[in-house]
């Protein structure tokens, strides 16, 4: 059976080549798990070199038993990817928010809808 994250990292993965001919690979980690290494999505397109551009840097490193990734820039040079690594719903939330949506609705319906009201409640407070 997939999970609820497995099933959302098989959407986010297309966006995740890059571009000027980038490719997300899949990498087998030192705990024997599977993950990902593509061009960061954050700080590929400042780099003035194609080459650097299309540069793996970027990992979705798995997590063991949990089905998870903690995604991880090693170049660090945006905002976005500096730091120690953001969680996959972190994650998914800066690169595709309409996915991430859709996310936590499969996730947790009731909390969904809950903030989605109270967000329109809000704008009619204002
Ligand atoms: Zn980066």
């Amino acid at each position: 059976m997939t999970t609820l994250n497995e099933k959302y990292l098989g959407k986010v993965l297309p966006y995740l080549h890059g571009l000027d001919g980038g490719e997300c690979k899949e990498k087998i980690f030192r705990n024997g798990l599977k993950g990902y290494e593509f061009p960061c999505p954050f700080c590929s397109d400042c780099q003035s070199k194609p080459k650097h551009k299309r540069k793996r840097v970027a990992y979705l490193l798995p997590h063991k038993e949990s089905f998870s990734w903690t995604f991880f820039c090693h170049r660090k040079q945006s905002n976005e990817c500096s730091g120690d690594g953001k969680s996959f719903h972190n994650f998914l939330m800066m690169i595709n928010p309409t996915l991430f949506k859709q996310y936590l609705k499969e996730k947790d319906p009731a909390a969904f809808f809950r903030q989605y009201r109270d967000a329109n409640y809000k704008k009619y407070l204002n």
